[in-house]
């Protein structure tokens, strides 16, 4: 799947350290691969990759420490734009009851957006009224019925032998007189595009001037339901469309491709059967989600601002020549605390990996790890061998600790030295940093 796809290739790339524009390009060839194989359209991949590519390539990605972090900064920054960068509400605004009409094919997930939708306003504290118009199919005029029930809320009582437009106007009329805030119009759909269906969607549209015109789309269908909206949106115009069954593998590659073809906003996305298993649209929490990495990005942005790059380069030469002290990881402590979270930056700094992750850090601990060093004298923090047992005692007391904490963190820097040795045995830095990572 996409995620996955694109997890390894920045895997790889990050254990490069320092990328030449060749990685870049190779990098750069998988994530277009990984995007024609989640079915994205070629025209969307191709501009994606161009715009990636000539920003990857400036300095700002090649003379950093972290390369490959900054490639997925831009990698992601660009889905983000090619989702359409910000999300795009519902057109709630304006005189009530407000119409919203739902079309698409067949099978798309019409009838059960219609609940969901009707249950997401409910919860705002809205009035929806639910309106099925699908009267090819009687069984889905029930369907809508029960699932209203299930919902909460009220739903017109359509008959299968009444004319859609008709149904459409007396529901209105009755949202109006009974005072409920939102319309939401299931009409019925085909198995393909048709021109009846798109006269009768035409019709609604005359009769109740919806103020939103959403398509239903299958996102599984990837490709499909990509021409499904620019045909949709062609011939009826819509405002937005709902992405379903996105919970499916096919997950991104629909969505990176509609705004980018059809300009029209993907507004929310269904992502299970539940009626409540339906999202607004985010084009940040989509990209994060195709990039597998839920919020580290952000954590890598205050990393980023966090992090002293003069003295990463100071570290990772004192780490060459094994002369990384107590004072050192001080140094590190206290750019670590300006910071949230400590996996997201161990990972930063170069040459350091995964393994460090499963150190006893956390943000208690590096105020206590602080205090400790604190305590100690310059001497002792640059050759911690000189402490003796009441030496320890002093520290602790001085920092409000117990002498298990002083001699926790000595094994912790032990066992960092022993690591970065080992480092340097193996071939150098960027040797271990292609292993851990
Ligand atoms: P309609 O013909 O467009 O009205 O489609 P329905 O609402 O009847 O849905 C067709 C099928 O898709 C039903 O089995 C739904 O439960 C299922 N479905 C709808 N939305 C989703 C979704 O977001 N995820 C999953 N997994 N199934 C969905
Ligand atoms: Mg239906």
């Amino acid at each position: 799947n996409l995620s996955d796809r694109l997890e390894s290739t920045f895997k790889k790339l990050r254990g490069r350290g320092k990328l030449t524009p060749s990685d870049v390009e190779k990098g750069l060839r998988e994530v277009r691969l990984a995007l024609l194989e989640a079915d994205v359209n070629f025209r969307v991949v191709k501009d994606f990759i161009n715009r990636v590519k000539e920003r990857a390539l400036g300095a700002e990605v090649l003379e950093s420490l972290t390369p490959a972090q900054q490639l997925i900064k831009i990698v992601h920054e660009e889905l983000v734009h090619t989702l359409g960068d910000s999300a795009v509400p519902l057109n709630l605004s304006g005189p009530k009851p407000i119409p919203i009409l739902l079309v698409g094919l067949q099978g798309s997930g019409k009838t059960t957006t219609a609940a969901k939708l009707a249950k997401f306003l409910k919860k705002k504290n809205l009035k929806p009224f639910l309106v099925p118009a699908d009267v090819y199919r009687p069984a889905a005029i029930d369907q809508l019925k029960t699932l209203a029930k299930q919902v909460g809320v009220a739903c017109f009582d359509s008959q299968p032998d009444q004319k859609p437009v008709d149904i459409v106007k007396q529901a209105m009329a009755e949202a109006k007189a009974k005072g409920y805030d939102v319309v939401i119009i299931d009409t019925a759909g085909r198995l393909h595009i048709d021109d009846e269906m798109m006269a009768e969607v035409e019709e609604i549209k005359q009769a109740v001037e919806p103020r939103d015109v959403l398509l239903v789309a299958d996102a599984m269908t990837g490709q499909d339901a990509v021409n499904i909206a620019k045909n949709f949106h062609e011939k009826v115009g819509l405002t937005g469309v709902v992405l379903t069954k996105v919970e499916g593998d096919a997950r991104g590659g629909a969505a990176l491709s509609i705004r980018a073809v059809t300009g029209c906003p993907i507004k929310f996305l269904g992502v299970g059967e539940k009626l409540d298993a339906l999202e607004v649209f985010h084009p940040d929490r989509m990209a994060s989600r195709i990039l597998g990495m839920g919020d580290v990005l952000s954590l890598i942005e205050k990393a980023q601002e966090a992090f002293d790059l003069k003295k990463a380069q100071e570290l990772q030469k004192k780490l060459k020549k094994d002369a990384f002290t107590l004072e050192d990881l001080r140094d590190q402590i206290r750019q670590m605390k300006r910071l949230g979270s400590l996996e997201s930056i161990i990972k930063l700094i170069p040459g350091i990996g995964s393994k460090l992750k499963d150190m006893p850090f956390d943000e208690k601990e590096l105020v206590r790890m602080e205090a400790i060093l604190n305590s100690m004298t310059p001497q002792e923090r640059r050759n911690p061998k000189i402490l003796n047992a009441s030496r320890k005692r002093r520290i602790a007391k001085g920092s409000g600790t117990t002498v298990q904490d002083v001699n926790r963190l000595l094994k912790s820097y032990e066992e960092m030295r022993k690591l970065f040795k080992h480092m340097r045995k193996k071939g150098g830095l960027q040797a271990l940093a292609r292993n851990l990572f």
